[in-house]
């Protein structure tokens, strides 16, 4: 028997959950279709436990940055607290029940169950059968994916990828980050400063290579500073087992060896498991390509990590709202990416927004180009250890306006703030140049690197 609806959202992570939540609440008669745990990926396995181990990590750079500053510090690392949070207060062991409440609570129906699309309007969830009157919205996020290094494959279930790195009760006594993303980075840096013995081996030349390569540098000092070891250009050759734990062997002859192995070379959706050919997208993509108001085809909309478009949450949310009010039919604003903000939140943070350098002169663009280091900025020189960092700003020469800027340092991410209006409401740099900047805060470093803006060699 086919049950009906008028919106059926299949996977509710961030953005399924906040469409699903918004069409609820106006009125409509919604069914949300998840396989796992309400809410995705972000809480129970990604941004939200990952910043708690973050907050943790850093709280122990902190105290040993305390000697030279404030008297005398010994840091003894502690995993428990860390794993009791996040089971606890984060994640409630796993267990989904106040988040299927809430959406309950905002008139919404829940089913628990892998959703398969089998028409423009009908998902099948093993035997039953849900037909959309107004709309369907996918939503399913992506997963693990791991490049295709000769014997990898056969260690699949053994190796960690980020949900047994943000489920482990102990920190391992050596770890290999394979791939050296935001994820991976971030995660190496949290469990060398628990102790683990930490190598990172990326495929690019430097890590986190879509953003400037000045903020990869400076990742890649905190990381060995960390005792992070890495291996830029690895050209990785076989996996395997070693001692107990694992090895990447590399075309050098040289092996990278750990207790456990992290594989963090990034996600992709599993278009083949949604059902998504009966609708005219090709299963073997990246993603559902959809229009400016995340449209697919009549009647079918998707969003978030599924789209392919920006792997964030902001980024699910940010869709969610637009798809909501357009099968509201309120015609909302089409997306868009200009100023789209992400945040690697390492120690130092690096916030960027927008364009690099490298991507506005691929665009062909005139650019102007200025930076200036955090620690030459009162603020910066005040904070001492721990201060590495800098602001570098793209300007569009042609249109006196920043199409890109990277914030690094102390709360890089918060200083992206302002980065992020400018470029989104391409504000002249000649009004940021006239703005009163409070002293002495680390975003006033904004003001110097306005002034430095000359044209890129
Ligand atoms: C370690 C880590 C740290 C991160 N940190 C950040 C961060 O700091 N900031 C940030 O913005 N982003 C971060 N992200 C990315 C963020 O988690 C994702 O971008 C976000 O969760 C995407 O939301 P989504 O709704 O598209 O998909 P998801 O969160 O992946 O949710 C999709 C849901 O669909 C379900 N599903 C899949 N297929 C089906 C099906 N056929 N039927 C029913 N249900 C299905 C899944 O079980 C899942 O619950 C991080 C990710 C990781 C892994």
């Amino acid at each position: 028997m086919t049950e009906h609806a008028d919106v059926v959202v299949v996977g509710m992570g961030p953005g399924g959950e906040e469409a699903a939540g918004r069409l609820a609440q106006a009125g409509l008669d919604v069914v949300g279709i998840e396989g796992k745990l309400l809410g995705g990926e972000c809480p129970y396995w990604g941004c939200v436990p990952s910043k708690m181990m973050i907050r943790a990590a850093n709280l122990l750079a902190e105290a040993r940055r305390v000697p030279g500053m404030a008297g005398t510090s010994s840091v003894d690392p502690d995993w428990g607290p860390v794993a009791r949070r996040i089971r606890d207060d984060a994640t409630d062991d796993w267990d989904d029940r106040v988040a299927v409440e809430r959406f309950e609570g905002k008139g919404g129906r829940f089913v628990r169950g892998w959703g398969t699309l089998t028409g423009p309007r009908t998902v099948a969830v093993g035997d039953r059968r849900f037909e959309a009157g107004t709309a369907v919205v996918l939503a399913t996020g992506a997963r693990p994916w791991a490049p295709p290094v000769p014997g990898l494959a056969e260690l699949d279930g053994r190796y960690w990828t980020n949900r047994e790195a943000i489920e482990a009760e102990a920190v391992p006594e050596s770890l290999v980050v394979l791939g050296g993303g935001a994820i991976g980075v971030e995660l190496a840096q949290v469990f060398a400063r628990f102790g683990s013995r930490v190598a990172v081996v990326e495929a690019a030349d430097r890590v986190v290579a879509p953003e400037e390569p000045e903020a990869s540098a400076l990742i890649a000092e905190a990381l060995a500073r960390d005792g992070v070891a890495i291996r830029t250009s690895a050209r990785i050759t076989g996996a395997g087992e070693h001692d107990g734990g694992f090895a990447l062997h590399l075309d050098d002859g040289t092996a990278v060896t750990g207790e456990r192995l992290l594989v963090a070379t990034g996600r992709r959706p599993d278009l083949g498991a949604l059902g998504v050919a009966c609708i005219g997208v090709d299963e073997k993509g990246r993603g559902v390509p959809v229009d400016e108001r995340l449209r697919v085809t009549g009647g079918v909309w998707a969003l978030g990590d599924l789209t392919g478009i920006g792997a964030f949450t902001h980024v699910a949310m940010y869709q969610a709202r637009i798809v909501a009010e357009d099968i509201l039919g309120h015609d909302p604003a089409p997306a868009t990416y200009r100023a789209l903000p992400r945040v690697t939140f390492t120690d130092p943070e690096v916030g960027s927004v927008g364009l690099s350098e490298a991507g506005a002169r691929e665009r062909g663009m005139s650019l102007r180009v200025g930076s200036y280091p955090v620690p030459s900025s009162t603020r910066g020189w005040i904070h001492k250890v721990g201060n590495e960092g800098f602001i570098k700003l793209v300007e569009d020469a042609g249109r006196g306006v920043l199409v890109g800027a990277t914030s690094a340092g102390p709360s890089g991410g918060e200083v992206l703030s302002m980065l992020t209006l400018a470029v989104h409401a391409e504000i002249p740099t000649d009004t940021l140049r006239q703005m009163i900047y409070a002293y002495p805060t680390f975003h006033r470093a904004i003001e110097p690197a306005l002034d430095a803006l000359a044209p890129a060699s």
